[in-house]
C-alpha cells in the first residue's frame, strides 16, 4: 500500500515535469530546460511504474522490462544520434508509429487478459466491465490508425512513396463509412463482446490510417505530423484508461490536445482548413506546377552582395529548408555576427512552417548560437520589411512567395508569407530555378529588387564572409598608412 502511495505521488511529481516540459518548449530561451523537466519527467515516470509493476509480477518479468526499456534506450539514443536535421520529421513519424502499435497492443492485451490485474486491481462486473470493452475498443482502434498513419507519412517524408495524394473514388465515403463503422462495432462489442469483432475493428483503423495519410498532398506534411502527434497522445490516453494508469492519461491528453492546437496552428500559416485536413485528401497537390511566364531573372556575385551588406543600414535573413539541406546555419551566424559588428541591424524573419517541421528553422539558429532576440516570427516581422536595405532569403522559396498574396489561382493562395519582396534589394540563395516543396514557380525572382546567388547555401555564405574581410583589408592598409 505505501509503495502504491509513493509512486502515485512520484506520478503526480512526473506529471508536472512535463507541464513544465511544454511550458519551457513553447519559448526559445527556456527550450533547453524544457528538455531537461521532460527526462526528469519520464525518469521519475519510469521509476514509478517499475516500482508498482514490481508489486505484481515476477522477477523473470522485472529482468524483461529491464531488457526491454535498455534495448529501447539503445535505439532511441543512435536514432538521435545519427539521425539529420531534415531527417528529423521521418524520425517523428516513424516514433509515432511504434507509441500506436504500443496501444492498439495494450487494447488487445485488454481484452484477452480482462483479470482483475489487468485493470488496477478492481473487479470488473456490470456497467465498468462495459466502461472495459468500450476502452478496449477505442484504443485499439486510436492506435491502429495511429499506427498505419505514421508508417505511410514515413514513406512519404523520407520519399520512399509518392507525396502526391492518393485519390480512391469515394474516397471521403470509405473515410466516414469506416467511422461509421467503428461506432456501430463498438456499440455491438460493448454489449457482446466476440474477438470476431475486435478483428474487425482493428483492420478497418488499420486501413483508415493508412488512407488517410495516403489521401494528404505533400504541401498538407507538416500538419500531418503534427496530427499524428496528437494521435499517439490520445492513443496513449487511451491506453492510460486500460490499464489504469492516471499519469499514462495526463500525458496522452498533454500530448494529445497540444498536438491537436500545433496542428491548428499550421493549418492557419499554411491557410488550411484544418477540418479538411484532418478528413483528409482536400489537400493541395504537391506537384501543382505554375508554368506560367514570370519575365528573366537578374543575377549576383557572392562579392556584390557583400558590397551591398557593407552599405545597407538593415538587414533581414529568411531562412528556409534549403538552409537545412546546406547545413548554413553556422556561417549564417557569423555573417550575422560580422554585420552586428560593422553597426547594421539584423534579424531574422522566420516563417512557422519553413524547413520541414515547426521550428526547424529556430532550432538550427539555436545551434548556431544565433541571439534569441533577434530571431522574430512573420508576425512581428512583415511590417518591417518596407524599411529593410537588404533581405538575404536562404534556402526559401514557399514561404517568401508573392504568389500566395497576388494570385488568387495559385495553388497556395491565401497562405500567410514574408513580404521579403517590400526591401530595397532580395538577395535569393539557391542552386537552381527549381521550384519549392509545394511545386509553385516564385514570381519573387523576377522582380526588380531581387536578384539570384545560386549556388549551395554554406558555400556561398562563405564566399560573402570572406568577400566581407576582403573588403575591409583596404581600409585598415590605408588606416595603417595614413598613421
Ligand atoms: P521550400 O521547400 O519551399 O524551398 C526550399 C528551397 O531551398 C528550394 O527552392 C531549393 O532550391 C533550395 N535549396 C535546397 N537545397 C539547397 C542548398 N543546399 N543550398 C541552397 N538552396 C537550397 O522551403 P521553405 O522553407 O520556404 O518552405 C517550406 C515548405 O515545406 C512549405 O511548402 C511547407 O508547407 C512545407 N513543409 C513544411 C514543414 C514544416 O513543418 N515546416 C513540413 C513539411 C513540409 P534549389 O533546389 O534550386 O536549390
Amino acid at each position: 500500500m505505501t509503495t502504491v502511495t509513493a509512486s502515485e505521488a512520484a506520478y503526480v511529481v512526473a506529471a508536472l515535469l512535463f507541464i513544465l516540459s511544454l511550458a519551457g518548449l513553447s519559448q526559445h530561451r527556456t527550450s533547453r530546460s524544457g528538455v531537461v523537466w521532460g527526462i526528469a519527467g519520464m525518469v521519475v515516470a519510469l521509476a514509478a511504474t517499475v516500482g508498482l509493476a514490481s508489486k505484481s509480477i515476477t522477477a523473470t518479468g522485472l529482468v524483461l522490462i529491464a531488457v526491454a526499456t535498455a534495448v529501447g534506450a539503445g535505439i532511441g539514443l543512435w536514432r538521435a544520434r545519427v539521425v539529420e536535421m531534415t531527417g528529423m520529421p521521418e524520425l517523428i513519424a516513424i516514433m509515432h508509429s511504434l507509441v500506436g502499435l504500443a496501444a492498439a497492443f495494450v487494447g488487445w492485451n485488454g481484452y484477452l487478459d480482462v483479470d482483475a490485474s489487468s485493470h488496477g486491481g478492481e473487479e470488473l462486473t456490470g456497467s465498468l466491465l462495459g466502461i472495459h470493452h468500450a476502452e478496449v475498443f477505442i484504443g485499439v482502434f486510436i492506435g491502429a490508425v495511429t499506427f498505419t498513419g505514421s508508417v505511410v507519412a514515413y514513406l512519404k517524408l523520407s520519399a520512399r512513396i509518392n507525396s502526391r495524394p492518393l485519390t480512391l473514388p469515394g474516397k471521403h465515403v470509405l473515410n466516414v463509412g469506416a467511422l461509421v463503422a467503428f461506432v456501430a462495432l463498438t456499440a455491438a462489442f460493448v454489449a457482446r463482446p466476440h474477438i470476431g469483432l475486435l478483428v474487425a475493428v482493428t483492420v478497418i483503423a488499420l486501413a483508415l490510417g493508412a488512407h488517410l495519410v495516403a489521401s494528404i498532398g505533400g504541401g498538407d506534411m507538416p500538419v500531418v505530423v503534427s496530427m499524428l502527434n496528437s494521435y499517439s497522445g490520445w492513443a496513449a490516453a487511451a491506453s492510460g484508461f486500460l490499464l489504469a494508469n492516471n499519469l499514462l492519461i495526463v500525458t496522452g491528453a498533454l500530448v494529445g490536445s497540444s498536438g491537436a492546437y500545433l496542428s491548428y496552428i499550421m493549418c492557419k500559416a499554411m491557410n488550411r482548413s484544418f477540418i479538411s485536413v484532418i478528413a483528409g485528401g482536400f489537400g493541395t497537390p504537391a506537384a501543382a506546377a505554375d508554368d506560367g511566364e514570370h519575365g528573366e531573372h537578374r543575377e549576383i556575385s557572392a562579392e556584390e552582395t557583400a558590397e551591398l551588406l557593407r552599405d545597407a543600414s538593415s538587414v533581414i535573413i529568411t531562412p528556409g529548408y534549403g538552409m537545412a539541406v546546406a547545413q548554413a546555419q553556422y556561417p549564417v551566424a557569423e555573417l550575422a555576427r560580422k554585420l552586428r559588428e560593422r553597426g547594421v541591424e539584423v534579424r531574422f524573419g522566420i516563417h512557422p512552417v519553413a524547413g520541414r517541421l515547426p521550428g526547424h528553422m529556430n532550432v538550427l539558429l539555436a545551434e548556431a548560437n544565433v541571439p534569441y532576440d533577434i530571431v522574430l516570427e512573420m508576425d512581428e516581422i512583415n511590417d518591417d520589411f518596407a524599411a529593410t536595405s537588404v533581405v538575404l532569403v536562404i534556402g526559401a522559396n514557399d514561404t517568401v512567395n508573392p504568389a500566395a498574396t497576388d494570385n488568387p489561382a495559385s495553388p497556395i493562395a491565401g497562405m500567410p508569407v514574408l513580404h521579403v519582396w517590400e526591401a530595397a534589394n532580395v538577395v535569393v540563395f539557391k542552386r537552381s530555378m527549381a521550384a519549392g516543396y509545394a511545386g509553385v514557380q516564385n514570381p519573387l525572382f523576377f522582380r526588380e529588387n531581387s536578384q539570384m546567388l545560386f549556388g549551395d547555401a554554406k558555400q556561398r555564405v562563405e564566399d560573402i564572409l570572406r568577400s566581407l574581410d576582403a573588403l575591409d583589408t583596404p581600409v585598415r592598409e590605408m588606416a595603417g598608412s595614413t598613421r
